[in-house]
């Protein structure tokens, strides 16, 4: 039986600008929405119906979650397994704690990876200081990443040598490890991939992403410099990979394209993804929208591209000027361009490198998109290459 909209209570944990969109969409539907977070200004939390200001391992909090909501998702990617498990003990939760642990864990990703038949960079899992000796010269140069917790490019090391590996493992507090490869990249690509209990899948069109400083700047739909049969290949690489992990939900595959032409799969998120937040003006469902059907039991409609788009991160960086002091972004005049949608994510303290929002710019053509996506940034003071 589907949780049915105007009746059901859906929670997240986690209260991020994901959890805020995912309410923002579960709301549009008629669900009443429950986020728990501990920070009492949390995205998310100021747009649910109830806020559980708490900690994702507090047992209490969590059953108080679990009495409120029908079914129950989350918003980041490090959320606590255990918490998921507890959930899950009396509530659907979706994704499933054992799907997200893998997600969680690089040395698991990959170890999935090849179980599902999708090539990813040759690497070595590095679990001890004696694991440094085995490491094979072939995957040098290379990226020494955390098993755990990395995210925008936070806890990698790039290797050139032994000695630099050494050092970067040393440095990373000598806690588990995988070291890939160094590869060639031509180009960056993601696929969202939906997922629901009864084994429908859908997936969206490829993203063709480029990164600055290690953090997601511009996605482009449709990937321009990506052929048809490769964005097949993608598509159905995520598919395998969700239906792998019995996934209930949206997964973001990431993917590398390489220098001589191979596609070749990066890592996974459990969850809507940064490169997915196209999809909200872009596509006749959004990935958010598809996160609430696939955890209420909700038909996975196919997703339609309806327009083709640009989609421009706003870090807090763009909240100060040349000399550091603080400004206001135009957004009057970023929002008098055709086809430019802003969204904000009601963060009250700007940073740099912090996701503040980000401006989805639709047209006509691919052209008409990128031409318009230049005028924004030019307004901004964003490098309009890319
Ligand atoms: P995020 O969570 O923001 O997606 P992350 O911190 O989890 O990122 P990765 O996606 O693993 O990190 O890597 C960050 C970036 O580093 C990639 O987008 C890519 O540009 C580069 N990179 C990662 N692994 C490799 C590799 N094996 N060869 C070449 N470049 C790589
Ligand atoms: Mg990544």
């Amino acid at each position: 039986m589907p949780l049915l909209p105007g009746h059901a209570t859906l929670g997240v944990l986690g209260g991020g600008q994901l959890g805020r969109m995912f309410v923002h969409a579960a709301q549009a539907l008629g669900y009443r929405c429950v986020v728990l977070d501990p920070d009492e200004s949390s995205p998310a939390g100021a747009v649910a119906h109830d806020h559980v200001r708490a900690d994702y391992l507090d047992a209490q909090a969590l059953e108080d979650l679990a009495r409120r909501c029908d079914a129950i998702t989350t918003e980041f990617e490090n959320v606590p397994a255990r918490a998921l498990e507890q959930l899950a003990r009396t509530r659907v939760v979706a994704p499933g704690a054992a799907a997200v642990a893998v997600c969680q864990d690089r040395a698991r990703e990959k170890a999935h990876f090849d179980a599902s038949g999708v090539p990813c960079a040759p690497y070595a899992v590095l679990r001890g200081t004696a694991d440094l000796a085995a490491v094979p010269d072939t995957l040098l140069p290379g990226i020494l990443k955390t098993a755990r917790l990395g995210y925008d490019g936070k806890g990698q090391r790039r290797v050139a040598d032994r000695a630099q590996l050494t050092a970067a493992f040393d440095e990373l507090g000598r806690v588990d490890c995988v070291l890939e490869q160094m590869l060639p990249l031509a180009l960056e690509l993601s696929v969202l991939v939906a997922r629901g209990a009864d084994g429908q899948v859908q997936t969206y069109p490829v993203q063709q992403n480029l990164h600055r400083d290690g953090i997601l700047a511009v996605t482009e739909v449709p990937a321009p410099q990506v052929d048809a049969a490769m964005q097949a290949q993608a598509r159905q690489s995520a598919a395998a990979i969700a239906a792998g992990l019995g996934y209930v939900g949206v997964l973001c595959v990431e993917f590398f394209v390489l220098k001589d032409g191979r596609l070749v799969v990066n890592e996974m998120a459990p969850r809507p993804h940064n490169s997915g937040h196209y999809t909200m003006d872009a596509c006749d469902v959004s990935q958010f929208e598809m996160q609430v059907r696939a955890m209420a039991g909700l038909p996975l409609r196919e997703p339609r591209l309806h327009s083709p788009v640009v989609m421009l991160n706003l870090l807090g960086d763009l909240w100060f000027d040349a000399d550091g002091r603080e400004r206001a972004p135009d957004w009057a005049g970023v929002l008098a361009i055709p086809g430019a949608e802003l969204h904000l994510y009601g963060k009250t303290e700007a940073r740099h490198g912090r996701k503040m929002g980000h401006l989805n710019v639709i047209g006509a053509s691919a052209d008409e998109a990128r031409d318009n996506a230049r005028r924004a940034c030019a307004l901004l003071g964003l490098p309009a290459t890319w």
